[in-house]
């Protein structure tokens, strides 16, 4: 589906998925003003198609588009837009179960300058688009355990930056710590806090959690540079519903691996939409490595995750009104 904006927004319309042509003097292409949303729609076992706290992605977009100074795609659009996306699309939302695992139909939403010109400004045109794509596992190794590389040598994000919004341009930085991940054979990338290099962050496209011995739950504290993720909210809301003391703070990279070590740190994992929630097997640094736990999945994680795909895919009731329904 495209909308354009220039200004005001226009209705939009459903176009087949295909190349789009944009003059090499589109402003995007020279200074990333790019925005987007990924969100997911899930078929239950009725046959019904469902997205999970759909107003979160637009208020989310809502806050990218100010730090990236672009228009605000109001709230009632947005669900619009991706509403009739699905209904179009309704043939591909995957069913979930069996052999399929938990899949879904990925949504992204997005956001870019298209207006031609070479000065640097905001521009005054802006197209919007929502794109679908069938997704099953994240990571090609399923809910396997995670291998996350640390790195201090580059963040992702600086204070006062674009950290907290969704751009392109934050995933462009996380691109070569990604690469250097593969490179030690990790699956993933911990980025640092860009003023001290010494706290965690986020991984390149998703929030870190920790679990304690003594049943409490810490995530780092959203600093500005750190993606206000849907899944890690919802995780805060539903752990502190099972008895955990919920802490967001600051987490010294040194302490949490020492913690680790210790065994005082029993859990860690990663989550993200399109990650949902999967294990953090072991850190892997310059320095060494370090086993989470034994190594494995962790109870606690497994229960957080089939909580909450159960209540995406209405296998449990929606006790928070989480759901929306689009087909
Ligand atoms: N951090 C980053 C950098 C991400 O790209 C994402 C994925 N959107 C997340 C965290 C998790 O956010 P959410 O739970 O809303 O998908």
């Amino acid at each position: 589906a495209r909308w354009s904006i220039d200004g005001g927004w226009h209705g939009g319309e459903l176009i087949p998925f295909g190349p789009i042509s944009l003059s090499p003097a589109t402003a995007v292409l020279h200074y990333a003003q790019e925005i987007f949303e990924g969100m997911k729609a899930f078929r239950h076992a009725d046959g019904s198609v469902w997205t999970f706290r759909p107003e979160k992605n637009a208020e989310r977009l809502q806050r990218s588009a100010r730090r990236l100074a672009l228009p605000e795609l109001p709230t009632e659009d947005f669900l619009a837009s991706v509403r009739e996306l699905v209904a179009a699309d309704e043939p591909w939302v995957p069913t979930a179960g069996g052999e399929a695992g938990e899949a879904s139909l990925y949504l992204r939403p997005f956001m870019f300058a298209s207006e031609e010109f070479l000065g640097v400004r905001a521009a005054q045109q802006v197209d919007y688009y929502v794109i679908a794509s069938p997704a099953g596992n994240y990571f090609p190794r399923g809910v396997q355990p995670l291998v996350v590389w640390i790195t201090d040598a580059f963040a992702r994000a600086g204070a006062g930056g674009t950290g907290a919004a969704k751009c392109g341009g934050n995933y462009a930085s996380s691109l070569l710590g990604k690469r250097e991940a593969a490179q030690n054979g990790a699956d993933e990338v911990l980025f640092l806090d860009s003023e001290t290099h010494t706290a965690i962050d986020e991984l390149s496209g998703m929030n870190v959690f920790a679990l304690t011995r003594d049943g409490r739950i810490e995530t780092p504290t959203l600093t500005g540079s750190i993606l206000e993720g849907v899944t890690r909210d919802s995780l805060l809301r539903l752990a502190a519903d099972r008895g955990l003391e919920v802490v967001e703070t600051r987490m010294v990279a040194e302490d949490v691996l020492a913690r680790v070590a210790s065994g005082e740190i029993t859990e860690m994992f990663a989550c993200g939409t399109a990650a949902v929630i999967t294990p953090i097997g072991e850190f892997r640094s310059p320095q060494g490595a370090w086993t989470v736990g034994d190594g494995g999945s962790g109870e606690l994680t497994l229960a957080l995750r089939s909580e909450l795909t159960d209540i995406q895919y209405g296998r449990a009731e929606d006790r928070y009104g989480w759901l929306t329904r689009l087909v």
